[in-house]
């Protein structure tokens, strides 16, 4: 079947996009090979620990009541916890969002007095009210009495180790987090390897720290995960990467024994812990998520890999550029105005499989300093591992597209995109 042919017979594609992207793919296509190593390598390292801990039918039936002794989610702690290389792990539906792991995991590991340290400058959006960074909202760490400070990224992007050590000095820091991925911003995403040396470093000084990593976006991205090192507590979303798509909600976190025990007591109530919780759904879609993850992620990558040589090619600036490393999946892409990047979101959205003929519009979404656009035509609602673009009403304008189950809709997806920014005049091809 001749492809091209196929595209340019369908109205709603212009044969210049149809070009870029084709020109674009050329370019990615022999990066491809890495991505598609490494999936291989977790897809096989998945399976082993799926046949270790004998998963069976009867770890997928789900619970009610108080849940004690349900095998689903005790195996499930288990399975996390060999795959992402950690002593422990907690694997829970009731987690929220990544936001609340995040913010469960502080208020696990900090107590009143103590200091908050980030070493990787402003942390994501939705955690400033977490620590009252602007005001003291009421059941911050700032209500706690529970103080924050932050260290910026070099110059280069790496973290600061001068003004770490210094910092370190203080008695009063207790946890140091590391944000692994951009987040809202156009920094570049740190490595695990990265981290890991890092976090040796603060063992050195100061075997009292804790360390917590927000990994959300950075699973499978790489061959590690910052959890297998010195870290303490590695914490992510389940409606991103490890959820390989299918995970309908929740959040994991991997780390040391002791810190999550200290988690469990926070996840639940102290005494009770991780020995209850039901899930009547049953935890099926996450053990096949997470079968599903390495592969699902390697789509999301080639599919960023693609829209950021098109919008380089177009002329856009791009983070990170297509052939830099990439430890996380996100793609930003910034516009020249507000107009261009509302068009980009509502392009994408149009061409998502879910509420594709909805337009979405930015408003002030919960957690968020500024009114933000979000395209999510998913599955599971506001599922990022899923394709979707977001973008913060301010300059510069940077739209962040991530996610995608195949390549092959983020291929046609940003041909679509590209044709209608085109028809609507927004971008000139
Ligand atoms: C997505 C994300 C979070 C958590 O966001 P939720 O929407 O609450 O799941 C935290 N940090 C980073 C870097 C993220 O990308």
């Amino acid at each position: 079947m001749d492809y091209i042919q196929y595209y340019l017979g369908r109205g709603d594609i212009c044969p210049k996009a149809l070009e870029v992207i084709n020109e674009a793919q050329k370019d990615v296509i022999p990066n491809f090979k890495i991505i598609e190593d490494r999936a291989e390598y977790h897809q096989s390292r998945i399976l082993d620990i799926f046949i270790k801990h004998r998963i069976s039918q009867r770890h997928f039936v789900g619970t009610s009541g108080y849940g004690y002794g349900d095998d689903g989610r005790d195996t499930l702690d288990l399975v996390f916890c060999d795959v992402m290389g950690g002593e422990d792990a907690l694997v829970r539906p009731q987690w929220v969002s990544g936001t609340h792991v995040i913010s469960d995991s502080l208020f696990a590991l900090l107590r009143p007095g103590d200091t908050l340290l980030s070493i990787t400058g402003e942390l994501y959006d939705t955690l400033h009210d977490v620590i009252g960074i602007k005001n003291s909202v009421p059941g911050s760490l700032r209500e706690w009495n529970i103080n924050y400070k932050q260290i910026d990224l070099t110059s280069e992007g790496k973290i600061d180790l001068t003004k770490l050590k210094s910092e370190l000095m203080n008695s009063k820091v207790k946890t140091v987090i590391i944000q692994k991925s951009k987040g809202y911003s156009t920094r570049r995403s740190l490595t695990s390897k990265e981290i890991c040396k890092v976090a040796e470093e603060i063992k050195k000084m100061r075997k009292d720290v804790f360390i917590l990593v927000d990994n959300c976006y950075g699973e499978f991205t790489e061959d590690t995960e910052p959890s297998i090192g010195k870290t303490d507590l590695v914490v992510g979303s389940l409606i991103k990467n490890p959820g390989g798509g299918l995970a309908p909600t929740g959040s994991y976190a991997v780390g040391t024994k002791e810190a999550i025990s200290l988690l469990e007591n926070r996840l639940t109530s102290p005494g009770i812990g991780r020995e209850v919780g039901a899930f009547p759904f049953g935890y099926g879609y996450f053990y096949q998520g997470l079968f599903m993850a390495p592969h699902i992620v390697s789509e999301a990558l080639k599919g960023s890999l693609l829209a950021g040589r098109a919008f380089d090619l177009l002329g856009f600036s791009t983070y990170p550029n297509w052939d830099e490393e990439r430890s996380d999946i996100i793609q930003a892409i910034e516009f020249n105005t507000s107009e261009q990047v509302i068009a980009f979101c509502q392009a994408i959205q149009a061409a998502s499989p879910v509420e594709g003929y909805v337009v979405p519009y930015p408003w002030e979404m919960p957690g968020y300093e500024h009114q933000v656009i979000m395209a999510a035509g998913t599955f599971i609602p506001g599922a990022s591992i899923e394709l979707s673009a977001d973008a913060p009403i301010k300059k510069p304008y940077i739209a962040y597209l991530q996610g995608g189950l195949t390549y092959s809709h983020v291929k046609l997806a940003l041909i679509k995109a590209l044709s209608k920014m085109q028809k609507e005049g927004f971008i000139s091809l």
